[in-house]
């Protein structure tokens, strides 16, 4: 298998570019097959796409209204796990060992692939780093790589890998920010970074609706940070009993599991903490497209207080930057409405 990492990594980052806006969408699953829905979405070229929105004339005559978008990628149904990290993250791996702070976004409604997308991702980056830590002008420079995971849920972190701690957000004099309590594993082997993910997405919200209604009204943020190690030997003691020794962070990669998109519509439902959540979750995916904008037309200042989610990111918004946002999108033709809405989002943000 082509491991596709570069020889010269300068380069390489040079290359690589700061805002990447790439679609992919899902097949038509067995419930939609067995409704004989629509697939009303075309992949042209590699990076074009129609939706076919049917429509009903006052003659009732049905006809379709074309919408056509162009992104950096557009990802079919036949694309591989695999494929999407080649597309999307593998490129920029190289340049976190370039004090770059990266962030990967999985955008779209709840069942369109958000999840399925983004859970293979931090492995194979994993595989990467660790790869690239044993490379030769690397070995000798006491890097490590650490691995976080929490959530937001309702405006409030969350430890997922540490019983659901209740965490707090403090920045220090320099900007930087701090999730007091945050637990970060030093992961030396990939195995355990596999380990990692599944306990923490075995915890993310779960309540009495069901799983993935509950987890798709939360955002859950996974770090695998690239720290080097000082001479000078201070350490921190996680909840496992073990001392972990403090390093400085070189450049870190964060993938964030969005909330449904559509939940950012939740502001009329009759439940209150349903109105809530579901404003909440507006504000964020409003400030974040926000702040790639600013990103993007290379603005002094970035609006990240605009959200808690914006504000954790605020370091990854800032400086040697990289960010892709995959936007997730179902074919069917009832998801029509929630595609078209996605889709006009990626296409502000690019
Ligand atoms: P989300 O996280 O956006 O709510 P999921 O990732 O849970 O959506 O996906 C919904 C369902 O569709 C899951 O059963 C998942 O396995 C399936 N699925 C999503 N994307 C794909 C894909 N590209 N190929 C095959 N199955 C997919
Ligand atoms: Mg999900």
């Amino acid at each position: 298998a082509p491991t596709g990492l570069p020889a010269n990594e300068k380069e390489r980052e040079n290359n690589v570019a700061k805002i990447k806006v790439v679609v992919r969408k899902r097949p038509l699953n067995k419930k939609e097959i067995a409704r004989k829905e629509d697939d009303i979405v075309t992949v042209y070229d590699d990076a074009y796409l129609t939706v076919h929105e049917p429509k009903l004339k006052v003659d009732l005559t049905a006809y379709v209204e074309k919408h056509e978008f162009c992104f950096d990628a557009v990802l079919d149904e036949h694309v591989t796990n695999d494929e999407v990290y080649r597309a999307t993250v593998e490129p920029i791996i190289p340049t976190i060992f370039q004090r770059t702070k990266a962030t990967c976004f999985a955008y779209g409604q709840t069942g369109s692939g958000k999840t399925y997308t983004m859970q293979p991702l931090p492995l194979r980056a994993a595989e990467d780093i660790v790869r690239l830590l044993h490379q030769p002008i690397y070995r000798n420079q006491r890097f490590k790589l650490w691995l976080s995971f929490f959530e937001i849920y309702g405006g409030k972190l969350f430890d997922l890998l540490n019983e659901r701690k209740k965490l707090c957000m403090r920045e220090d004099g320099r900007q930087q920010v701090c999730i007091v309590g945050l637990q970060e594993f030093e992961v030396s082997d990939v195995q355990i970074v596999k380990e990692y993910i599944e306990r923490g997405n075995a915890a993310r919200s779960t309540g009495s609706t069901g799983a993935n209604e509950e987890s798709s009204r939360s955002h859950a943020i996974l770090q695998l940070a690239v720290k080097k190690h000082n001479e000078v030997k201070e350490f921190k003691r996680n909840n496992d009993g073990n001392d972990y020794r403090i390093g400085k962070v070189v450049g870190k990669i964060s993938f964030i599991d969005l909330a449904g998109s559509e939940r950012g519509a939740d502001t009329t439902d009759n439940d209150r903490q349903t109105r809530i959540e579901g404003a909440e979750i507006n504000k964020s995916l409003l400030a974040l497209k926000e702040c790639i904008r600013a990103l993007d037309n290379d603005q002094i200042h970035i609006p990240f207080r605009g959200s808690k989610l914006t504000e954790v990111l605020r370091d990854s918004f800032v400086g040697n930057s990289r960010t892709v946002m995959i936007s997730c999108i179902s074919p069917n033709a009832g998801s029509c409405e929630h595609t078209v809405n996605t889709l006009r989002y990626a296409d502000r943000v690019k």
